[in-house]
């Protein structure tokens, strides 16, 4: 598959290495060529045509012919004073911006990407879907946030969560075609265990992905333990219910072998009881869920509140009673619009 930029040309950042070369050959190139050619992109991460000093100006120029580039425009940064973590506002060749997050951590350093403009979910606490969706984003824009942060940091990536604005499953052949190049031994070759997507629920697509077989980490928002409370946060709930999900989350771990982890926001008043806890434990514990429990980042847009700390701690102590591994999401970057979508859409109320 081929992807086209807004501009109806091939993203030559979205192809493969193999797609290369058939592109080359076809251009009457020797072999190396399309090696080159990757390396430069996927590797030395050059940001246009024009650093590629070992290929033929002629070439260079045909390329920048017949196909786009993907190169992301920094628009704005923020860095925590807290944490360190930075978020970065990139601009899109068609206009659009999305946001991306840097985040430091004693294991290695951690991007949170976006694999959409905008997203159709409608989750009632997210920003990121208060404008709908715009459109996914092609392979070579999710590659793009990486390889940007890296060189803007000047620092390696190990891990990669696609978690920022979008829902991953919902661009799913373009995640797919993503997930294949940046953990290419060609390309940055970041281990498939050191990446996680996150997903509100898509069944059908949860169960395509199972099939794939990757050693990716599958994060589910799960949100609530009853159906009727899940669809109160999320439409998506209307689509498949808790035991569909259970169901795929099954396969899945069946066919990877790679256990689940639930993600929870904890929304004060809302789904933080004990009744909540026992019935999140009740569905963690047959699949041997990771638990991550994440305390709700209010938006302006929606009165929801954070719980209360001492009701996150009962949370957390009622599942791992229950043998549940649970871990409660460092909230990083608090002082910077940090919950996903906010910096996006307070850029686009400035415009
Ligand atoms: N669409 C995907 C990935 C993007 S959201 C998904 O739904 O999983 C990443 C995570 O952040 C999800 O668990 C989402 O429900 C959660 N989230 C979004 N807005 C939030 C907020 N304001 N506070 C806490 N968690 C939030």
């Amino acid at each position: 598959m081929e992807w086209e930029n807004q501009q109806g040309k091939t993203d030559i950042k979205s192809l493969t290495l193999a797609q290369l070369q058939q592109k080359l050959a076809d251009m009457g190139e020797p072999s190396f060529r399309a090696q080159q050619l990757y390396q430069w992109m996927h590797r030395k991460l050059a940001r246009n045509y024009d650093d590629m000093g070992n290929l033929p100006r002629k070439l260079r120029e045909d390329l920048r012919e017949r196909y786009g580039y993907t190169s992301l425009r920094l628009i704005k940064v923020q860095e925590s004073q807290i944490d360190g973590t930075r978020k970065f506002l990139f601009g899109l060749e068609d206009g659009n911006v999305v946001e991306s997050v840097w985040m430091r951590y004693r294991h290695g350093n951690s991007v949170c990407i976006s694999s959409q403009v905008g997203c159709r979910m409608g989750c009632s606490f997210c920003a990121s879907t208060l404008g709908g969706l715009v459109r996914g984003l092609l392979p070579g824009e999710m590659l793009d946030q990486i390889y940007a942060i890296s060189l803007l940091t000047g620092e390696r990536v190990s891990n990669v969560v696609v978690m920022g604005t979008g829902e991953p499953l919902d661009n799913y052949d373009s995640l797919l075609r993503f997930l294949d190049m940046l953990t290419d031994e060609k390309g940055l070759h970041i281990s498939a265990r050191n990446v996680t997507v996150s997903t509100c629920g898509l069944v059908p697509q949860i169960r395509d992905l199972a099939r794939e077989k990757l050693q990716i980490t599958l994060a589910l928002s799960l949100h609530a333990a009853t159906d009727e409370k899940r669809r109160s946060l999320m439409p998506v709930a209307n689509r498949y219910s808790i035991k569909e999900l259970m169901e795929a989350c099954g396969y899945y771990f069946e066919q990877t072998g790679r256990r689940i982890t639930f993600e929870y926001s904890l929304v004060g008043g809302v789904n933080d009881s004990r009744q909540d806890a026992l019935g999140l434990a009740a569905l963690a514990v047959p699949l041997r869920c990771h638990v991550n429990l994440i305390p709700v980042n209010p938006i302006k847009e929606r009165d929801y509140v954070q719980s209360e700390a001492s009701r996150i701690q009962a949370f957390k102590n009622l599942l791992e009673k229950n043998g549940i591994n649970v871990t409660i999401r460092r909230e990083m970057g608090r002082d910077i619009d940090g919950a996903c979508g906010q910096l996006r859409r307070s850029y686009m109320q400035e415009e």
